[in-house]
């Protein structure tokens, strides 16, 4: 039997009512045992890393997750991670940056409503992914409702609806259908030719810059905000814009204050408001001036992967 080790943090899925709404309660064996399926599949460890609401969960949670993985990763097959679904995706993607060469399943799953409700998605979701983190498939992955998103491209989407997730501008890696998990056969070539390729050593590298911001830009919004930034120290600035990204450049002209951050060594990253297709600064000239200021492309990458991987690379680059 494959040995799997399952972290939990917190979430909906290990929620109890209280008089102020739903608060997380339950451990790890209390989840394990309500999904009898489990005993049969594999043999699980649990260890409690936080029991939290997961808008409660900052970047210094994300790098407890990393060193648990880290001290844990030699004596397991494969790592679940129970997690709230507010902020899920923002730890996906953190743990994408943080796990080097990662050569197994780390897989996070939640649920939209506890696990002791009648008819909650907590059961189901649990069995996939506890069936995916026994499956061989390396890299950090989301499992829920019925599909599998990478950990740098899932985006929650519903508040309330069981295929909570999507996967943003990439193919998820596989749909979860009555007779079971149906890995995408691209994603499987991929996965071999990994496998088949000399090995890199498993490596975390968990250090975060926390002073980064997202800055979500609204007609007519100031630029003067960038100074607040400045002034409190902060390291990166993700410019979330409109369509294909860049910055306002007429009678809000935000070019000065972007030279400005840049020369006091603050890197930029335009995003994207859009959900699908990503940035492209060399459309419009509020993308190419904005590039020729010193700000980077998001490219391809949701908001939740753009803001974690600046923290990232902010203090693991120079
Ligand atoms: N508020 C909850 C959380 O993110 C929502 C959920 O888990 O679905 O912790």
């Amino acid at each position: 039997m494959k040995k799997i080790l399952l972290l939990t943090t917190g979430g909906t899925i290990a929620c109890e009512p209280t008089a102020d709404g739903l608060v997380p309660a339950l451990d790890g064996a209390t989840l394990i045992k309500m999904v009898p399926g489990l005993s049969g599949l594999c043999d699980i460890t649990s260890q409690e890393i936080l029991n939290l609401d997961s808008s409660n969960i900052e970047p210094v949670h994300w790098q407890l997750l990393a060193r648990a993985l880290e001290k844990n990763y030699f004596d397991f097959d494969g790592f679940v991670i129970t997690h709230g679904t507010d902020t899920l995706a923002y730890t996906a993607a953190a743990l994408s940056w943080m796990l080097q060469h990662l050569q197994k399943p780390v897989v996070l799953t939640g649920a939209q409503q506890p696990i002791t409700m009648p008819n909650s998605d907590a059961q189901a979701n649990l069995q996939h992914a506890f069936a995916a983190a026994c499956a061989n498939v390396p890299g950090v992955m989301v499992v829920f409702g019925n599909k599998i998103i990478g950990g740098s491209q899932a985006q929650k989407m519903y508040t309330e609806s069981r295929d909570a997730f999507v996967s943003v501008n990439a193919e998820s890696w596989a749909d979860i259908t009555q007779t079971g998990i149906c890995w995408r056969p691209r994603l499987m070539q991929q996965v071999a030719r990994v496998q088949a390729a000399p090995q890199f050593g498993f490596k975390v590298l968990s250090a975060l810059e926390p002073r980064v911001a997202l800055i979500k830009l609204i007609p007519g919004l100031d630029p003067g905000i960038i100074d607040y930034y400045l002034a409190q120290g902060y390291k990166g600035l993700v410019l979330e814009g409109f369509g294909a990204g860049g910055v306002p450049n007429g009678h809000r002209n935000w070019l000065p204050k972007l030279e400005k951050a840049v020369q006091a060594g603050v890197r930029i990253v335009c995003a994207t408001q859009c959900v699908y297709e990503g940035v492209n600064l060399h459309k419009y000239p509020i993308g190419t001036w904005a590039a020729r200021a010193g700000a980077k492309s998001a490219g391809l990458l949701t908001t939740e992967a753009a803001v974690t991987k600046l923290m990232w690379e902010l203090a693991n680059t120079k």
